[in-house]
């Protein structure tokens, strides 16, 4: 049985959390700890621990992910200039938090994708 997270707290609004966006499949908060002036996490609202987990009866709500992070990034201005979308994945991938999300990442040149 996959163990929730502390983002199933921040889904249901039991902790706090700078809450941007809300919908029946998705949910979209500021990153505790941002990495660049936007620095937006898109979660699904039902857990799917790993980008490994990911089912057909999944493609809406990670379909939905997307929309949402593209308007996203236009009401932070940060559209046109650009951004990073990330998915990390268990340990090589450098996942911290075993429900999926995505980040949006913005506000500043981000360099090369990769660190080496
Ligand atoms: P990962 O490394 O799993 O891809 O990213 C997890 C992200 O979740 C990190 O950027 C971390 O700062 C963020 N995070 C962890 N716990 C919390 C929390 O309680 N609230 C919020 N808003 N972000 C969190």
């Amino acid at each position: 049985m996959v163990e929730e997270t502390i983002f199933s707290k921040i889904i249901r609004r039991e902790i706090p959390a700078d809450i941007l966006y809300q919908d029946e499949l998705v949910t979209a908060f500021r990153d505790i700890s941002p990495q660049a002036p936007t620095h937006i996490l898109i979660i699904p609202n039902h857990l799917i621990a790993t980008a490994n987990d990911v089912k057909q009866s999944d493609e809406a709500a990670l379909g939905r992910m997307m929309i949402v992070a593209a308007r996203l990034a236009k009401e932070e201005g940060i559209d046109e200039d650009g951004y990073r979308l990330i998915m990390n994945c268990n340990k090589h991938g450098g996942q911290e938090v075993y429900h999926i999300h995505m980040h949006l990442v913005g506000g500043k040149p981000l360099g090369p994708m990769l660190s080496k």
